[in-house]
């Protein structure tokens, strides 16, 4: 237990207060700059487990650091490290780990108030609008993840169709509300039509074409029959970047069909989005400023600590009409500490909510758009060099088109789906490299998903050469 100074939390010495925290802030920054020679992740020993499902137990700041260092850290997922492939996973950066200690300590609630926490989340949501040439009216806020931002876009396109009075009357006496995304889109999508009101039934899962993008004729069909049926077709999610295979949706098109057809065009781009920081890749993003909404992370592939979702939405006024509600204690003034409206509150579901905005923007401000650009780009290089090498690897099997930075492939062998789990798995346990795997058409496959800024062509080598000797091995000692 730590000894305070009477009834308050603060420590009665703070001397040696200090020599501990700073002795925590020097094993972060070893942990960091010592990654590499750790394995990316390994399995929890069941002692550890046992000792971990105990209750909780007192202890003084000291021992619990040393809990820390000893049966945290090194079993944690190990998305820091640059062989981590799996998911979509952001490594995270030094600066963005300090900064986040600076929010904790300031403890400053942006939910709303007159304070200079909320300008900065504010600084960063007009840097947003302008990376996505998104007008002066749009508004955007900080979320938990793109899931949060993807419901709140499906939210504030049931307003959009609905009027605001949907919040008082709910679908009662609505018309049939029908939306439409691909089937390779995240299931945050389907999640969001559940939440909102409307049902999972009503999310038409439109085909996607050869390179996994949503068939954008067989969307115009869904929406016409459904019109014809009676119904009201209100959404469309177009993905930027899809889980599997890192696949673009044609924007243009789709921000067409939805500007003809009155209907709320919203992007999942959670890791894809940020591509907008590359100008090589930027081009292909285009119709992004055409959206109505956007959804998207900033913890992944803009490398900002978890968690930092964001979403933005052109009309502002929707936006604010989604989620404001009066409250006596919430009410504002002209000055004093209720001013400065709109607050958070009044565009989302949280009120309570952290200073997500300050390792955001100590990450976008030290590093730099360009050198982030750069650091996205550079992970759509290796994902080519990748795809070269499994080209010219007679072992080896490319099994999906590489758009950006995810690529699928598998090892090719006799009984290969149940090989290739079992390779991945044996991938991570060896602590070596960990991809994670998906099924695509039928064929389960080892999926890369360069994320981190850390990675290097080297760790791609050691990755493909781990595949092989492991694919070996579980191919030739077959009873
Ligand atoms: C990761 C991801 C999500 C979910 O984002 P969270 O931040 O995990 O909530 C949604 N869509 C796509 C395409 C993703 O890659």
């Amino acid at each position: 237990m730590l000894e305070t100074a009477g009834k308050s939390l603060d420590p009665k010495d703070w001397t040696a207060f200090r020599a501990q925290a700073h002795r925590m802030l020097d094993d972060m920054l070893d942990y960091t700059e010592g990654l590499n020679s750790n394995p990316v992740w390994q399995p929890m020993p069941a002692e550890l487990q046992t000792t971990l499902r105990q209750p909780l137990a007192e202890k003084t700041l000291a021992d619990a650091h040393a809990d820390f260092m000893q049966k945290i850290l090194p079993y944690a997922v190990g998305n820091p490290h640059p062989r981590f492939m799996g998911w979509v996973h952001g490594g995270g950066t030094p600066v963005g780990m300090v900064a986040e200690m600076l929010a904790a300590g300031l403890n400053a609630n942006l939910g709303g108030r007159n304070q200079a926490p909320v300008e900065i989340e504010r600084q960063v949501m007009r840097w947003v609008r302008d990376l996505f040439g998104f007008p002066e009216t749009a508004s955007g806020l900080f979320v938990t993840g793109t899931s949060m931002a993807n419901l709140i876009g499906c939210l504030c396109a049931r307003t959009n169709v609905l009027s605001a009075e949907v919040r008082q009357n709910g679908l009662r006496n609505a018309p049939e509300l029908t939306a439409y995304t691909s089937n390779t889109a995240h299931i945050s999508v389907g999640q969001a039509l559940d939440i909102s009101g409307i049902g999972t039934a009503a999310l038409r899962k439109i085909s996607v074409n050869k390179n996994y993008e949503m068939d954008v004729e067989a969307l115009e069909q869904a929406i016409i029959s459904d019109k014809h049926a009676g119904k009201t077709p209100f959404l469309v999610v177009a993905t930027v970047g899809s889980v599997d295979v890192g696949a673009i949706d044609d924007l243009q098109k789709i921000a067409a069909l939805c500007e003809r057809e009155k209907i709320w065009f919203h992007i999942d781009g959670a890791f894809g989005a940020l591509a907008m920081l590359a100008p090589e890749l930027a081009p292909r993003l285009g119709g992004i400023e055409r959206a109505d909404s956007i959804a998207f992370d900033f913890h992944k592939w803009g490398q900002v600590p978890y968690d930092a979702g964001f979403i933005l939405v052109r009309d502002g006024d929707i936006h604010q009409q989604t989620f404001a509600s009066p409250a006596a204690y919430l009410q504002r003034h002209e000055r004093g500490l209720s001013d400065n409206s709109p607050w958070a509150c009044d565009l989302g579901l949280d009120l309570s909510r952290g200073f997500r905005a300050l390792k955001t923007w100590f990450t976008l401000s030290v590093y730099g758009e360009e050198k982030l650009g750069q650091v996205i780009a550079h992970t759509c290089e290796l994902a080519q060099y990748l795809k070269q090498q499994i080209e010219i690897t007679p072992e080896l099997e490319l099994l999906a088109p590489v758009a950006l930075n995810i690529v699928c492939f598998r090892y090719c062998c006799d009984e290969a789906n149940r090989v290739n789990t079992e390779l991945v798995i044996t991938l991570q346990e060896s602590g070596i490299a960990a991809p994670s795997s998906t099924t695509l058409n039928g064929h389960v496959a080892i999926r890369a998903a360069i994320v981190n800024h850390r990675t290097t062509k080297n760790d791609i080598d050691i990755l493909l050469a781990a595949v092989l000797k492991f694919g070996n091995t579980l191919t030739s000692s077959k009873p």
